[in-house]
C-alpha cells in the first residue's frame, strides 16, 4: 500500500466516471507520475465497471464511502456532479484523505461554508479545488507578470468565454454557475482581490440559443481593490471553444488566449484552428493540475486553489444568479476569511 506523505505511489479513488472523471482516470494512468487509480466510483454501476475494466488493479464501487475505506485508497479525486460534492468531501475528511475536487466545491455558499468549517476543524487544508485555469501556461505567465508589478496596478480585466453549443437541458443560471465561475476564480487569483458586486446585462439572445436560454450574457464584477472585470459568456457561438483574458494596467496591457499556436498560409488565406471544447483547450492545464496535486499530496502538502476559493466563488455565483434573475447590481456577502486560508 502507498503511504501518504512519502514517495510511494499514491492510490487514487476517482468518484464520478462521466466526462471529467473518465478523462482524469486516463490522465492519472497515462500522464501523471507517482499515482495510479485504485478505485472508481459511480452511482451507475455499469459505468464504473466499464472504466475499472480498463485499469489494472482498479476496483469499481457505487458508494464513495466504501471506496474510501479500501486499503489501497490514499487520496480522492471528486468528479461527480456538484450537488454530490459535499457528501464526498465530508466522507474524505472523516478519513483524513486529501482531495482534488472538481469545481464547484459545492453548488451554493451555505454548503461551501459547511465544508470550510469541517476542514477548519481538521486543523489543516485537505482540499484542492479544480480551478484548472490557474495551471494553464498562458494564465500562469499572465499571473507572474502581474506579480512583478512591471505593468503597474491592474485597472480592468476583459474576459471572453465562448462555447460551440450548450449541452441539452442548460438553463440561464448555468452560464453563471458552470461557466463564469471560472472567470470568478481567475479574476480573484490574477488580481489577488475579492469580488464585491456583480451585475449581469442580458442582450437579446442569439437565434442559435435554445428557447428560453439567456445566451449571451455580459457580466460585470467589481473588486475590493477597485478594479472592474467584464465577462462575455456566449455558450452557443457555433464556431469553437474560446477563452481569452486581457488585463489593462496603469503602464500597459497583457492578453492571453489568442490561440495563435500555429498559423498556416495556404491558397491565398492565412489562419489556424480553434479548439472545440475545454478538454482540448485546457488539456495541458488539467495535466499540470493533477500532477501538482499528486506531487503536493506525496509531500504531505496541499497547494493550489482551496476551500476558501471554492466558497468565495460560490458566494459570487449566488450574487451573479440574483443579478441575472432580478437585475441590478448585487453585492457579494463573504464571511471573514479564517486564518487557515490566509
Ligand atoms: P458527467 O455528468 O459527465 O459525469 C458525472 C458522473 O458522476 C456520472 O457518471 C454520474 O453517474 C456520476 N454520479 C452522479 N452522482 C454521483 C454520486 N453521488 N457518487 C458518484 N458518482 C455520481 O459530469 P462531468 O461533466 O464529468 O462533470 C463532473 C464534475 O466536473 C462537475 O463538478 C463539473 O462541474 C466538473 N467539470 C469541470 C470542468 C473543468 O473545466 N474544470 C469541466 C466540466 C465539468
Amino acid at each position: 500500500m502507498a503511504q501518504r506523505g512519502t514517495r510511494g505511489t499514491l492510490g487514487v479513488a476517482v468518484i464520478g466516471t462521466g466526462r471529467m472523471g473518465a478523462d482524469h482516470v486516463r490522465r492519472i494512468q497515462e500522464v501523471t507520475s507517482g499515482a495510479r487509480v485504485t478505485a472508481v466510483v459511480d452511482i451507475d454501476a455499469e459505468r464504473a465497471k466499464a472504466v475499472a475494466a480498463r485499469v489494472d488493479g482498479c476496483t469499481a464501487y457505487t458508494d464513495p464511502a466504501v471506496a474510501m475505506a479500501a486499503a489501497d485508497v490514499d487520496a480522492v479525486l471528486v468528479a461527480s456532479p456538484g450537488p454530490a460534492h459535499e457528501a464526498a468531501l465530508l466522507a474524505a475528511f472523516a478519513r483524513d484523505l486529501p482531495v482534488l475536487c472538481e469545481k464547484p466545491l459545492t453548488p451554493d455558499a451555505a454548503s461551501a461554508l459547511r465544508v470550510l468549517e469541517a476542514e477548519r476543524q481538521l486543523g489543516r487544508r485537505r482540499v484542492q479545488v479544480g480551478f484548472m485555469r490557474r495551471y494553464d501556461a498562458e494564465y500562469m505567465k499572465l499571473e507572474q507578470l502581474l506579480r512583478t508589478g512591471q505593468l503597474g496596478r491592474p485597472l480592468l480585466l476583459h474576459h471572453r468565454h465562448r462555447n460551440v453549443a450548450s449541452p441539452s437541458g442548460w438553463t440561464s443560471d448555468m452560464l453563471i454557475n458552470d461557466s463564469v465561475v471560472h472567470e470568478m476564480d481567475v479574476t480573484r487569483w490574477l488580481l489577488g482581490q475579492e469580488i464585491t458586486a456583480v451585475t449581469v446585462l442580458r442582450p437579446t439572445p442569439s437565434v442559435n440559443a435554445p428557447d428560453g436560454l439567456q445566451d449571451p450574457q455580459f457580466v460585470l464584477f467589481e473588486t475590493d481593490g477597485g478594479a472592474v472585470a467584464d465577462v462575455e459568456i456566449f455558450v452557443n457561438c457555433g464556431f469553437g471553444y474560446q477563452v481569452r483574458a486581457e488585463v489593462v494596467c496603469e503602464r500597459g496591457t497583457a492578453r492571453v488566449g489568442d490561440g495563435h499556436a500555429m498559423v498556416t498560409h495556404m491558397a491565398g488565406r492565412w489562419g489556424g484552428t480553434i479548439a472545440q471544447d475545454y478538454l482540448e483547450r485546457f488539456a495541458s492545464a488539467y495535466d499540470r493540475e493533477v500532477q501538482a496535486w499528486v506531487d503536493a499530496t506525496r509531500r504531505g502538502e496541499v497547494t493550489g486553489p482551496g476551500a476558501w476559493d471554492g466558497y468565495a466563488a460560490a458566494a459570487v455565483c449566488e450574487a451573479g444568479v440574483r443579478a441575472l434573475t432580478e437585475g441590478g447590481r448585487v453585492g457579494v456577502d463573504l464571511e471573514e476569511r479564517p486564518a487557515l486560508y490566509r
